[in-house]
């Protein structure tokens, strides 16, 4: 399936700067012909926790603002932002990272609604490979036109942050960790996440690449100016050039492989036609530590079974609890889909056998007290 993708270059989260490169994204897509006045549109940003935007960590609100003008000036008012970050999905929460993350100072600035309602409706996936239904956000659910405002990440459990993966903010709360459940394996926890997007439909899909993270993202990465904001109609054509820009092969980034492997998004890299400015790349993007998920990803499904006790034992890497830093929060312990995080002393203490190496825990920790460990082996 091939897909357009316009790359605007951009060094800074500057007013003029963004605006610029949201109007040629606008021009190069055609994107004016997808709306109406008369729509409700949603935008998705990546609000995963309450960090500042120079953390790196959220979608940058000039961006997000940047956006929410342009659809104005084409005369669409209903805009709503909603998204359901890491962690319990209720207003106090809510709200902190509104204000923590520039959302709320986007929504003032623009007269833009915040979402606050805790609906979620069930949506059938239409072409499911493996998940049939979804409980989606109302604001999301209910939009007639969604936009998804990804960040560009590196992500510990799924190679990459992008705009598919930016959906999974589109269920509700403490009901991610159910998925991270009911797929443990990473390439069907990716293929999952295939069918959410084709369940949700973004009709647009943006990318903040101007300060980007790499390293053990989504969270606990380090800041990398890559200088680009990118924006699709399709968040697959999105996703392979992605792979470019952070030099990954994109068999090794599972949600790009599974659309591909699907035919809803592009082969490899020769479908996917750049448009705007040159698309700038960094071999040297930074991966996660979790190098035994790439390695497992290349096994053939039926052998995976044997070889998977193997890989646990000599490749696996862990999360690890620094206990020096740990504060007791719980924020862990409340995102654990297996449950083996508990509290004791103050502290954060992980039972290592139960444990599926999701990485929530290390997503999740606000004050990055949970590192993912490698295997001595790997270390050699
Ligand atoms: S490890 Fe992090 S998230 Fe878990 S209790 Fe300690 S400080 Fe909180
Ligand atoms: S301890 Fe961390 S990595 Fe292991 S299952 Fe729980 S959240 Fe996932």
């Amino acid at each position: 399936m091939r897909g357009i993708v316009s790359v605007q270059a951009a060094t800074s989260y500057d007013e003029a700067v963004m605006d610029a490169c949201v109007a040629g994204h606008f021009e190069l897509l055609r994107l004016d012909e997808l709306l109406r006045p008369d729509m409700r549109v949603t935008i998705k940003p990546n609000l995963l926790m309450k960090r500042r935007p120079e953390e790196g960590t959220t979608t940058h609100p000039a961006l997000v603002a940047a956006i929410i003008r342009r659809l104005q000036k084409a005369g669409v008012t209903q805009i709503t932002l909603a998204d359901s970050p890491g962690g319990l999905y209720n207003h106090p929460q809510l709200t902190a990272i509104y204000r923590a993350t520039g959302m709320e100072a986007v929504a003032e600035e623009t007269g833009t609604q915040l979402n606050l309602a805790l609906e979620s409706q069930n949506l059938s996936c239409p072409s499911p490979a493996l998940c049939r239904s979804f409980p989606i956000i109302q604001p999301v659910a209910g939009a007639d036109l969604v936009i998804s405002v990804c960040k560009l990440k590196t992500h510990c459990m799924a190679g990459l942050s992008g705009g598919v993966k930016n959906l999974f903010g589109c269920i509700p709360g403490l009901t991610k960790p159910d998925f991270h459940w009911r797929y443990p394996d990473p390439e069907d926890f990716c293929s999952m996440l295939v069918d959410l997007c084709e369940t949700v439909k973004p009709a647009i899909t943006f990318c903040d690449a101007v300060i980007s993270m790499e390293g053990d993202g989504p969270s606990s990465g380090q800041l990398r100016p890559t200088g680009m904001t990118l924006c699709s109609r399709s968040p697959y054509a999105l996703g392979m050039a992605l792979c470019q820009v952070i030099g990954r092969d994109p068999e090794e980034i599972l949600t790009v492989k599974a659309a591909a492997s699907r035919g809803v998004g592009p082969a490899g890299p020769q479908e996917v036609e750049l448009v705007g400015d040159p698309l700038q790349c960094y071999p040297d993007f930074r991966r996660p530590c979790t190098v035994s998920m790439d390695f497992l990803s290349k096994v053939p499904g039926v052998l995976r079974p044997v070889v998977r006790p193997l890989v646990d034992r000599f490749l696996t890497t862990r999360p690890r609890i620094d206990h020096k830093r740990c504060v007791g929060c719980g924020k862990c312990a409340e995102s654990c889909p297996a449950h083996t995080i508990t509290l004791r002393d103050g502290k954060a203490w992980i039972d290592d056998s139960k444990c599926i190496r999701c990485y929530c825990c290390h997503e999740m920790c606000p004050i990055r007290a949970i590192h993912v460990k490698q295997n001595r082996l790997l270390r050699l």
